[in-house]
Formats: C-alpha cells, structure tokens, sequence
C-alpha cells in the first residue's frame, strides 16, 4: 500500500516536471515538421538529424526565402548584407557550419566610426588604438574599462553553453538556461534594463548617453532601455574583430537543409492543431502552396519564426490552455543602400576630403531620421572593395524608409538607391516574462530566446538546444533536462 503510494506520486511528479514529455518511445518519430528556413530552421534540421538519425522525415516550411533575415540586396551588380551581417569571434556555431559546409569566412573591414549629436560628431575614432584608448579615457574616464568588465563577465558566463551542449545538456525554458549559465545574475540582466545595469557597474550617463546609446540605436534600433544582456552581447562586438560568410551569411541555410537531407517544402504554415481521435500523439499542420491548401500530419512541431499576427500569424487551434500568439511585437528596421557622394557637411565639415570615416553612429535626438550610416562592404571581394565606379555604396539603417528629401541632405548625389524593410528586432522592455520553449507536449518554439536575446547564433543555439531537448523528451532522458548544477559539476571534472 505504501509502495504503490509512493510510486503514484513519484509517477504523478514525473509528469509534472516541465521538461517530462507524457509519453515515452522506443522509436525515433516518424516526421517532424519545422516551420521557417531561416538559421533557426535550417540549423535545426542539422542538429535533429543528427539526433534522430536517417529516418525521420524532416520537412522545413518556407513561405519567402530561405535564410530569412540573413540576405543579400543587389547594388549595381554586387550583393551586400541587408539583413544579419556581423557575427562575432565566439559565435561557434556558425565557425563550425561554414567549416562543415566548406564556406569560407573573412574578416569584416576595420571601421573608424565617429559619433554624430545631430549637429556635429561629437567622438571620432583614430586608426592607431592607443590613440583610442587614451581619447577614451580623456573623455569619459574609466568608463570603458569598467564597460569591459562587466560584458566580458557576462559573456564568460554565456560561452558555457557551448559546453553543456556539447555534453547533450538541453533546457525546456530560456530562464532555465539562462539560471544554469550564469545563476542569479543572468537572470537578473535579463530583467534590467541595460542603462540601470551600466550605471550599477559605474558607467556615467554621459558615457552611455554618448557611447552606448549609438551603439544599441545601430544594431537594434532602440534606446539603453533594452534589456541588459542582450545589451552586453551588442556591446562586446564593438571592441573584436568580427567576421561574416564570404558570399553571404545566409549560404549557410541552404547548405545546411542540404546537408540535413530535409525536405524544403515552399509554402505558408496557416494552423497547427492536435490531431486527435489516434493512439499516438499527432499534429495536424495546414499550409498553403502554389498549388493550394494542404494538410500534413507530425510527430513534433518546432516553429523557428517569431509567433505573431505580423510575421508568422499561424493559428494554434484547440490548445488548451491556449498558445498565446499576441505579445512578442517587433520593430520595424529599414536598410537602405544608396551608391553615390555622402554630404560632408551635413556632419559638419566643411571639406568632403575631411570626412574620413567608415561609419558614423547617432545619439538620441528626435530630429535624426536614421540610427547610422557606414560603408558597405560586397560581400565578394576583399573587404572595402570599390563599385567599378570608384565611389561608395553606403548602408543606412533607419526607422522609417528614406524620403526623397532626407536623401538629399545625406548625399550630394546619387545614382543607385535600394533598400529593404525589416521587422527585424522583438522589441526590448524589461522586466517581462519570455515565451515556453514548449508550447505543447511536442510543439517547440526556438525562437521564445529571441525576447532575451536576438541575433545569428542565438538562433542556432536555441535550435540545438530545442533538437537536444525534443530528443530527450521524446525518449524520456530526463537526465538530460534542466540540470541546475552544471557550473559545479563540469568544474569538478576538470
Ligand atoms: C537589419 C538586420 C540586421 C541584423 N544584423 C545582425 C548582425 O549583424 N548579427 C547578428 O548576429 N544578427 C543580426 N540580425 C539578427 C539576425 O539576422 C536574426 O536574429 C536571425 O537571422 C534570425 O533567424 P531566425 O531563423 O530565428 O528567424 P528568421 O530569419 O526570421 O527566419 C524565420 C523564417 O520563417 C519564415 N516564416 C515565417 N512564418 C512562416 C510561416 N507561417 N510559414 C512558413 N514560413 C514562415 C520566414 O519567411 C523566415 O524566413 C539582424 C537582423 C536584421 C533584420
């Protein structure tokens, strides 16, 4: 009587536990389905093959390109980056698919930026890095030393997840992984914003105003008022040498769905529902092609694009309790490339030849129409590579798109213009609550990291991690999931 007590309720706990799936198999699934080709989709098909093994029928759904917001836009006969153009040295993932799918990786050009208040630059970069540090230093103290510190700590803490994956270790929510990596302070970073967390480690509101404002404004088109770890993941790049797929960083998507042997079907996942009345757990995915409306049935679901009405807009039918699909909104980002001569006094020299710089950053001023404007580089050739024309294309990221007008105060004159629009980035504001991983028993969202985090090689960390965790649910590896302890434990084999 006892024992039977004791192991209903050990069974009941079982199933209570986040990361227990309800049913365990002796068999890899049959199909899985993933929705979106972009690195998250394409890099989980890899990981789930080579989890799963030969037989599993993995189909990616792509309703635009495969690559997502990796592309390339044309400029006179060259492509340039439009969308995720910069990936940083410990971005190891992305090292690894570009080795394993024999694509070559360069480093990006050497930038001399300068930061521009709306009426003058205010800071400007010098080729020589002493030089720098000791602008720096004059400047704004020891700011940056203490700015420093403090991302490299983070990103210390953050690097172990290449550890634990490369032990098979998976987490069935971004706050069970972000606390395995780093404790209480990562998860404390994930819900302050990144001013609050600079100030706390003694950056001055001048320095952040100055130097950390045009630094998120460029790559996320937002305010310090993100959250401080993705903040402290941006704020590391801008002191390494960064580094992109020769060709475009979005070769690796195809090579990858390549190499995963999955089958590209091109069309738009309209629904997911349970498909019920079986034995087995199934969903019932409707999507749409060319050729119409069809029906497709899957053991595990793993969506690798943001859920919500603007972007993926899929409805989860009957789930009970519902999978919410109205937060997670993004912002609209417009990159522009325009081929012509930059209007030097526009940034206030009087000189064209005076404008030496590569990129020029904004800070906050509610009449600047655009977050920055660098050189743009082909992504063929060496870096820094000229148009036939000998003059420069440029790379402007704003808001909104670019009117005739703002044109004509940025450029002299110009003969080429294209641009892309984006919604490219969730839209920080912590403190809050980020989405499951699991959005069913066998419904995966990679893309749940993206409201801590966003970029290149998150994405393809959640995918391992989700390819990791749907096989150990899907086997019933318990010991696999969430495992609190892992800093003392690996510190302990070493
Ligand atoms: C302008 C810009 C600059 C950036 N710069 C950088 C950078 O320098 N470095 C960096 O690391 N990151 C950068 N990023 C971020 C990075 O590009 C993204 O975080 C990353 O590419 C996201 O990949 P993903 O696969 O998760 O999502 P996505 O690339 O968005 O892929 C999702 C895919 O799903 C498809 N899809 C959506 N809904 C459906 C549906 N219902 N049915 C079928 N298919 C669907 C979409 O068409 C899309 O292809 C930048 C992003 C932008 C927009």
């Amino acid at each position: 009587m006892y024992l039977s007590a004791f192991v209903l309720s050990a069974l009941l706990l079982c199933a209570l536990r986040p990361g227990a799936a309800e049913e365990l198999h002796q068999q890899p699934p049959g199909r899985i389905a993933i929705v979106g080709g972009g690195i998250g989709g394409s890099s989980a098909a890899y990981f789930l093959r080579q989890k799963f093994g030969k037989d599993v029928q993995i189909d990616v759904f792509e309703k635009g390109q495969v690559g997502g917001r990796m592309a390339t836009i044309d400029m006179d006969g060259a492509e340039y980056e439009a969308g995720g153009s910069v990936l940083h040295p410990l971005n190891l993932h992305m090292k690894s698919f570009a080795k394993e799918l024999g694509l070559s990786v360069r480093p990006c050009r050497n930038s001399l930026a300068g930061i521009y208040n709306g009426n003058e630059i205010i800071f400007q970069q010098s080729d020589w890095l002493f030089i720098n540090i000791i602008k720096l230093l004059w400047y704004y103290g020891l700011n940056y030393m203490r700015m420093y510190m403090w991302g490299e700590d983070l990103l210390a803490k953050f690097a172990r997840i290449y550890q634990y994956q490369s032990y098979d270790y998976s987490f069935s929510s971004a706050e069970q992984l972000f606390h395995a990596l780093g404790g209480e302070d990562l998860s404390i970073k994930l819900n302050m914003t990144l001013d609050d967390s600079l100030q706390k480690a003694g950056c001055s509101k001048k320095y952040i105003d100055e130097i950390v404002t045009p630094a998120i404004r460029h790559d996320f088109s937002q305010l310090p008022r993100i959250n401080a770890f993705v903040g402290a993941l941006t704020l590391t790049a801008t002191y390494t040498k960064l580094w992109s797929i020769e060709g475009g960083n979005m070769l690796v998507c195809p090579g990858l769905l390549e190499a995963s042997e999955a089958q590209l079907i091109k069309g738009t996942v309209t629904s997911v529902q349970e498909n019920t009345g079986g034995i087995e757990k199934l969903y019932k995915l409707g999507y749409e092609t060319s050729t119409g409306p069809h029906l497709g049935i899957y053991n595990i679901v793993i969506i690798a694009a943001p859920i919500n009405k603007e972007i993926s807009n899929i409805n989860f039918v009957g789930f009970s309790p519902p999978i919410d699909t109205s937060s997670n909104s993004y912002i609209q980002t417009v990159t522009t490339f325009v081929h012509g001569q930059i209007n030097s006094s526009f940034f206030g020299f009087i000189e064209p030849c005076q404008l030496g710089l590569t990129d020029i950053l904004t800070t906050k001023n509610p009449k600047l129409f655009f977050d920055s404007i660098g050189l743009g580089d082909p992504v063929k050739g060496p870096p820094g590579t000229l148009q036939p024309t000998g003059q420069k294309v440029w790379k402007i990221t704003s808001p909104d798109p670019l009117t005739k007008d703002q044109l004509n105060l940025l450029f002299t004159s110009y003969h080429a213009v294209s641009a892309k629009k984006w919604l490219a980035f969730p839209q920080y504001n912590p403190p809050g609550k980020l989405p499951p991983i699991i959005l069913h028993d066998q419904i995966y969202y990679i893309n749940s990291i993206e409201l801590a985090a966003s970029g290149i090689e998150l994405s393809a960390l959640s995918a391992k991690n989700v390819a990791l965790l749907s096989y150990h649910r899907w086997f019933g590896i318990n010991g696999q999931i969430d495992q609190e302890d892992l800093v003392e434990r690996f510190k302990s084999e070493l």
